[in-house]
């Protein structure tokens, strides 16, 4: 289908896992898509074969890939006037770029050193504020789309920033930061027609959590804590993000909702 048809969106974190999903789903529906990472190459063996950006223009999509720190304000203000500057506007905004450096070296409170919160904070975090600083500033300069609306902004957040996670401080932290700044913004911007909404996701496969939760917890216990299906694949949570950045979603904003096959409920 092309339920984003014509709508130009940056997906931050393209090159793998959720971000390269949501990248490919969007091009699908019709999205010309600014893919945004460190490098275009994934992270993952499986993924590696082709990147993210070949993948679409394969499948006959639209889509540039621009190289982008998301914690550097310089870099996202870039990212956002190289948009505008190849397809003409900017309707959606997907904050997907994220790190979970301490399941590599689990963590509790006590033990975790300032380099390892500052940098949760600054890629996880910082660069949500700083992607929408942008991208509204953009969204509130240029006409509305053809429905009224003037942007989407779709944050992936976790559900570690509904609930605790064992031994995984700052990036609770970080998350639960992101979940209450989009509510926060979603008041802010609603009167300009602007939708801000972020996606929970339960644990989902992708190279995260190949490397770091499956050493640590069994599948037994993984499956029995997502009741519904077990783990989520990329692609359970690519098709939410193209509903929250579609005309599917003409009343919804402020909505913190955890994709996660039951993990939360
Ligand atoms: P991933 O490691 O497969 O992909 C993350 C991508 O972000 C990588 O391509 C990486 O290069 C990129 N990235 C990292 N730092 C960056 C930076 N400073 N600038 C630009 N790009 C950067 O991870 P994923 O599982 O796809 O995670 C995507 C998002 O989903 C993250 O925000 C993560 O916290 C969140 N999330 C993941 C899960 C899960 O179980 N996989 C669960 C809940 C939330």
């Amino acid at each position: 289908s092309s339920r984003l048809q014509d709508k130009v969106a940056i997906v931050t974190g393209s090159s793998s896992g959720l971000g390269r999903a949501i990248a490919i789903r969007y091009a699908q529906e019709g999205a010309k898509v600014v893919c945004a990472d460190l490098t275009p190459t994934a992270r993952s063996q499986e993924e590696a074969e082709i990147t993210t950006y070949d993948f679409i223009v394969r499948d006959g999509g639209q889509a540039i890939f621009l190289q982008t720190d998301v914690g550097d304000a310089t870099q996202m203000e870039n990212l956002v006037q190289t948009a505008v500057k190849e397809y003409g506007r900017l309707d959606i905004l997907v904050n997907n770029a994220g790190i979970s450096i301490e399941a590599r070296t689990p963590a509790v409170l006590h033990l975790t050193d300032e380099a390892t919160w500052d940098t949760t904070m600054r890629v996880n975090t910082k660069s949500v504020f700083l992607g929408c600083k942008y991208a509204l500033t953009q969204m509130l300069a240029q006409e509305p789309h053809s429905s009224g609306d003037r942007g989407w902004i779709v944050n992936i957040s976790s559900i570690m920033g509904m609930i605790g996670g064992p031994e995984n401080p700052s990036y609770c932290a970080s998350k639960g930061a992101v979940s209450n700044l989009t509510r926060q913004m979603a008041l802010d911007y609603a009167p300009e027609n602007i939708h801000i909404n972020a996606i929970c996701p339960g644990y989902t496969q992708t190279a995260i959590f190949k490397e770091t939760i499956t050493n640590l917890t069994p599948w037994e216990d993984l499956k029995r804590r997502h009741p519904l299906k077990g783990p989520g694949m990329p692609e359970d949570i690519a098709r939410i993000a193209v509903v929250l950045a579609s005309d599917d979603a003409s009343w919804v904003t402020g909505v913190c909702l955890p994709v996660d096959g039951g993990y939360t409920a």
